[in-house]
């Protein structure tokens, strides 16, 4: 190494370039200041690329899963054996040993059982010797055969005939000495079959998406008083449109359980309220039946006392009707009293079940905050957002990865609230809600921060990457209007982007990325900066 300080180097680079006449690429660039610099000369570390291609990867069973880990997190450190190392695992090959050829024969990945044939002649991933025609056709052969497998769990299990066809088929395949006339009989039966399989399977999937659609609809017409549970359902409907990808049903599954939950809850309210109603009705009317004996029974007593007062002919025949008058009077008076008591129960009664009712309303609302979606931009809110701030920190230290966070807030947007009315300023947040969903990558989190802030939580990405994706994002924003009666509306937004440092929590990473918000608004906002 070189004392020479980086400015100088590249200064000098700048100079060597001229005077040797080379062209003034990249490449050049790094060779002449990695010899100046007497920097081994190495070119670049590709770890987009690289991270590219891990990503495509499939990762279908833990083994794949494990291996793919292994490769990001050396693509990570920028550690190229460890890149070597894990393709090979991936590819079945153990590190340590040489790579097997084709003819001898590659342990499969991740074989259903530990007595799945072992050796087969398979696809090696790395430096692929040339092999001869008879080797060449076991190897294609193994590899037909690995493809039928692979794509065996998109066709189910469910057709016996199917499954047994393609165990025969793979079978043959596999066979050191597989029969060539044999095999493309066996192939043609199979691909047969296969059409109606996929056929069967293309339906069955628009079924399934008919038959949620109809689900949601119903949800929707079921609860037409309930606006958050309206507002859900159509948020909903809005989610499941094809073509579906998995992180896109995980979205309807959990919106699905919100939904449930809250009918749920809604249900048994209307029940507990019918039940209180219905024991107070006849309460109610249980009193009403004997006031009506006790005051007839009155009536009656009162009716022969009159009588009998009428025909008496002294005052002595009087004092006993006067005494029964007396005591029924007294009957009747204590029987109105035991009947204003019970009606002032029941009123009371009826009184906390409406406050109760009222606390359940409360409750509901609560119920309905701690849902993970905001309904007016379908984004998450800040309950959603906090579970996948912890889901990805999780990740970030189970996968050695790298996690960014934005915070944007939309610039002047009480001055747009303000011309075009409130109404208008809702159709911008979902508006910039559609566009960030559409712009970003599907692993990518969108959240409502706030009224007119969103947090954006980006796996797998350094901070420079974080800020071209921001800034993407706000160019594409520039370019997408939306239209306001006749009204062009443009929005633009301030946003700061935080690289979670190491034991850093989501809070402080957002309050970083908040702070930088701040400085891009200070700077005179449509910007993004790094925390
Ligand atoms: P700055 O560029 O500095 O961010 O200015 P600003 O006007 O965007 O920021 P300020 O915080 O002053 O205003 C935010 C406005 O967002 C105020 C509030 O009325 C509005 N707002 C918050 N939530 C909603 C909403 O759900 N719908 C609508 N239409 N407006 C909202
Ligand atoms: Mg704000
Ligand atoms: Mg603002």
């Amino acid at each position: 190494m070189t004392d020479k300080k980086p400015f100088e180097i590249a200064r000098e680079t700048l100079k060597q370039l001229t005077v040797r006449k080379l062209s003034p690429t990249p490449l050049n660039y790094q060779r002449v200041y990695n010899e100046i610099g007497e920097l081994p000369n190495e070119p670049a570390f590709p770890a987009d690329r690289l991270r590219d291609i891990a990503l495509a990867l499939p990762t279908k069973t833990p083994g794949q899963q494990r291996q793919r880990g292994l490769l990001e997190s050396a693509i990570n450190q920028l550690n190229w054996e460890g890149v070597k190392n894990a393709l090979m695992a991936y590819g079945g090959f153990s590190p340590a040993a040489p790579a097997p050829s084709a003819t001898a024969g590659i342990p499969l990945v991740d074989s259903p059982t530990p007595d799945a044939p072992k050796s087969v002649a398979g696809t090696p991933v790395i430096s692929e010797p040339v092999l001869s025609a008879p080797a060449l056709t076991v190897d294609f052969f193994g590899q037909i055969a690995r493809l039928i497998e692979y794509a065996q769990p998109a066709f189910g299990r469910d057709d016996d005939r199917f499954t047994e066809q393609t165990n025969t088929l793979v079978k043959a395949l596999r066979q050191p000495e597989a029969n060539a006339f044999e095999v493309k009989q066996l192939l043609s039966n199979y691909s047969h079959r296969l059409s109606f399989a996929a056929e069967d399977q293309a339906e069955i999937k628009a079924m399934l998406i008919k038959l949620l659609h109809l689900i949601i609809e119903n949800i929707s017409h079921l609860s037409i008083d309930d606006g958050w549970l309206k507002g859900q359902a159509d948020a909903l409907m809005a989610v499941c449109v094809p073509p579906l990808s998995l992180r896109q049903l995980d979205e309807v599954e959990q919106r699905l359980k919100d939904v449930i939950f809250k009918q749920t809850e809604a249900k048994s309210r209307v029940v507990q309220a019918q039940e209180d109603m219905r024991q107070m009705l006849a309460t109610f009317i249980d009193r009403l039946a004997s006031m009506t004996e006790s005051t007839s029974g009155f009536h009656n007593q009162m009716e022969s006392s009159a009588r009998l007062i009428e025909q008496a002919k002294t005052i002595e025949e009087i004092a006993p009707v006067l005494k029964e008058v007396v005591s029924a009077t007294r009957h009747m008076a204590q029987d109105s009293l035991i009947a204003r008591d019970s009606l002032q129960d029941m009123r009371k009664k009826v009184e906390s079940t409406e406050s109760e009712i009222v606390k359940l309303h409360q409750e509901l609302d609560r119920v309905s905050a701690q849902a993970r979606h905001d309904p007016l931009t379908g984004a998450l809110n800040r309950q959603g957002l906090d579970e996948a701030v912890n889901r990805e920190i999780s990740k970030v230290k189970r996968t050695d990865t790298l996690l960014c966070v934005s915070l944007l807030d939309i610039d002047n947007f009480k001055k747009l609230n303000d011309t075009l009315g409130h109404a208008t300023g809702d159709v911008a947040l979902a508006h910039l809600a559609s566009v960030a969903r559409e712009v970003m990558r599907p692993q990518d989190s969108l959240a409502r921060y706030g009224g007119e802030e969103f947090v954006i939580l980006l796996p797998d990405t350094p901070l420079e990457k974080g800020i071209e994706a921001m800034t993407r994002l706000q160019r594409e924003l520039t370019k997408r209007f939306f239209l306001a009666g006749t009204e062009k509306v443009l929005i633009t937004f301030s946003a700061g982007v935080a690289q979670l440092t190491p034991n850093e929590s989501g809070a402080d990473a957002i309050k970083r990325a908040d702070h930088a918000m701040y400085l891009a608004k200070r700077a005179g906002k449509n910007r993004v900066l790094g925390a």
